[in-house]
C-alpha cells in the first residue's frame, strides 16, 4: 500500500481531472463541491507531510533511546573510573570510553590516548567529543 502522502497526491490529481471535466457540465453546485473537496485534499496532504515528519522524528528518538538502553546494560566502570563495554559488538572496542559523556547522555565516546608530554600534564586520555582530559593512576 502506498504511503498516505502519495495517496493524497493521487487523490488531488484525480479531483483536478474531475474539476476539468465538470467545466463542461456548467453546474455551479457541482463546481463548488469539487472546489471544497480540492481544498480538503490539499489540507490532508499538508497534514500527511507533517505527520510523516513527526513520525520520522519520533522513530529517530526511539532508536536513540534503544541505543542508550542497550549501552546501559553493557557498560562497566573500571578501576581507573573509565567506562568499558562488557560485551562489545564487532564494530566497537572494549574501551575505554569517556565517563563524562556516558554520565551525561549514555553515549559512548572512545577516549584517545595522548602523547606522553600531554599525558603527563593533562591526563593519559582525552575525549574528542566533550574535550575532557582523564588522568589515570
Ligand atoms: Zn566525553
Amino acid at each position: 500500500m502506498a504511503d498516505p502522502l502519495t495517496l493524497a497526491t493521487s487523490a488531488l490529481t484525480a479531483i483536478q481531472k474531475l474539476n476539468e471535466a465538470s467545466k463542461k457540465i456548467r453546474n455551479a453546485e457541482l463546481r463548488m463541491q469539487i472546489a471544497d473537496l480540492m481544498s480538503m485534499i490539499v489540507d490532508l496532504k499538508m497534514e500527511c507531510a507533517r505527520l510523516t515528519e513527526e513520525n520520522d522524528s519520533l522513530r529517530a528518538e526511539l532508536d536513540e533511546a534503544g541505543r542508550r538502553d542497550s549501552n546501559r546494560t553493557r557498560v562497566t566502570i573500571g578501576d581507573d573510573q573509565l567506562c568499558y563495554l562488557s560485551d562489545p559488538s564487532p564494530d566497537q572496542t572494549k574501551g575505554p570510553y569517556c565517563p563524562t559523556c556516558y554520565s551525561q547522555n549514555q553515549s559512548l565516546s572512545p577516549l584517545v590516548e595522548q602523547a606522553r608530554h600531554f599525558a603527563t600534564a593533562f591526563g593519559k586520555y582525552k575525549c574528542p567529543i566533550c574535550k575532557t582530559h582523564h588522568k589515570v593512576e
